[in-house]
């Protein structure tokens, strides 16, 4: 008889142990200083490659880990309980840059860039959303035409993370390649290496969050690349796009829970320290029961996330567990920096206190990868709506 059994494997525990530990010795002392630099923390990003994080989920034979995707997850989350800019960095550079290129890449385009993506040494990213819009993301405006052999891309991307780092090697960009046989628009995939002639990669963005984090808006303008830089089939870009989506979710759902459960840790070792009317606040049924609660959420977004993981990995549909995951995890990761905040009091509206880091931090996770909107029109569809 099947048991129903969220026990981690003796290997994943000891992956989670490890993370946890990196995140709290080498990302917790340094990060902050990044954070209000807005700059892009090089050295942690080496250590983590030097640990294996970024070939979590592929086979050796391409220099990855030969972990899955649920050791993927585990790591964004034991990295964003101490700090997001961190884990979304990892987030996107594996399950929206490699991803993709092992996903649907030819064998020759997965050895060529997914030993360097796997060390980390280089990082990749995916620019789906434009200027124009993002959830509607069929509505790419981007073109790709083909010419002597080569795609000429013209158009923008917007907001699309690790694209401008010093070892930023490529992006997988969305581009319409032409019109379908139904007349719609032919939506394919293209690999484009960093520094092609006509990529222009703006400044960073000034953020609300996420400020250690490379987020870029991108042009191309007549750029030209090799024919055989298509990833995938042309005209299954978008069928590409929604399963990569689909599976980043869960990645996205683990780093909420990450960011919910941390704000947890800095709510209790506070509630233990500050003294009110004589006693710590945390011997005040209004500060425990908000402490409580948001122990609460954190625990049912991760076995949320878990179970959209389980069912990936056992090769069943997860659409709409991924999406329940997202949606929820999001949702209750900015509440409880909200609380979190509110438990901290005026320390928790100073930078240096990392619940303020973790109140900027949770709102973009209700918007990126899918609105909260989009899972929740992704969830009414999975019921027949
Ligand atoms: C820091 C950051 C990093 C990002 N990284 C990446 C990246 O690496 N790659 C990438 O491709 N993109 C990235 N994004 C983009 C992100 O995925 C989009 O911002 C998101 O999908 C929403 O798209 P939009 O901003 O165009 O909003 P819009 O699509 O314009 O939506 C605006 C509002 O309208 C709502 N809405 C839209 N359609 C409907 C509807 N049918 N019914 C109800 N409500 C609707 C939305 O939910 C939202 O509230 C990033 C964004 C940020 C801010």
């Amino acid at each position: 008889m099947p048991v129903l059994d969220y026990r981690l494997t003796q290997e994943h525990e000891t992956l989670r142990k490890t993370v946890a530990e990196f995140a709290h010795d080498v990302v917790a002392p340094v990060i902050a200083e990044y954070y209000e630099r807005d700059e892009f923390p090089y050295d942690i990003v080496r250590q983590m490659g030097e640990l294996g994080l970024f070939g979590l989920p592929f086979p050796e034979e391409y220099g990855g880990m030969g972990g899955d995707y649920l050791a993927l997850c585990l790591a964004i989350e034991e990295l964003a309980r101490v700090d997001s800019s961190v884990a979304i960095t990892l987030e996107a550079a594996v399950s929206l840059g490699a991803m993709p290129i092992y996903r649907f890449g030819t064998e020759e385009q997965k050895r060529t860039w997914l030993p360097k993506l796997c060390s980390g040494e280089m990082l990749g990213a995916f620019g789906l959303t434009e200027p124009g819009g993002g959830s509607d993301a069929g509505a790419t405006r981007t073109t790709a035409r083909l010419e002597n052999g080569e795609w000429v891309i013209n158009g923008t991307k917007a907001f699309i993370t690790n694209s401008g780092t010093d070892i930023t090697g490529l992006v997988t960009v969305t581009a319409v390649t032409g019109v379908g046989e139904d007349g719609r628009k032919e939506i394919s995939s293209i690999i484009v290496p960093s520094g092609t002639p006509g990529f222009t990669v703006s400044k960073k963005y000034s953020k609300v969050g996420w400020n250690a984090s490379d987020t870029r808006e991108l042009s191309f303008d007549d750029c030209r690349v090799p024919e055989a830089n298509l990833l995938g089939e042309r005209g299954r870009g978008y069928a590409q796009f929604l399963q990569i989506l689909d599976e980043g979710r869960i990645a996205i759902a683990a780093l909420a829970t990450g960011l919910a459960q941390g704000c947890v840790d800095e709510s209790v070792k506070y509630a233990k320290e500050r003294q009110a009317f004589g006693q710590p606040i945390g011997k005040y049924q209004a500060i425990q029961f908000k402490i409580a609660d948001m122990e609460t959420r954190a625990h049912t977004a991760r076995l949320a996330w878990y179970r959209a993981a389980e069912k990936m990995l056992r090769g069943e549909p997860f659409k709409k567990e991924a999406a329940i995951a997202k949606l929820y995890s999001s949702e209750i990761a900015v509440t409880n920096a909200r609380e979190a905040t509110q438990i901290h009091g005026g320390y928790g509206f100073m930078n240096e206190f990392p619940v303020a880091r973790m109140w900027r931090d949770a709102k973009i996770l209700e918007i990126g990868e899918g609105t909260s909107e989009v899972q929740r029109m992704l969830i009414a569809r999975e019921l027949g709506l």
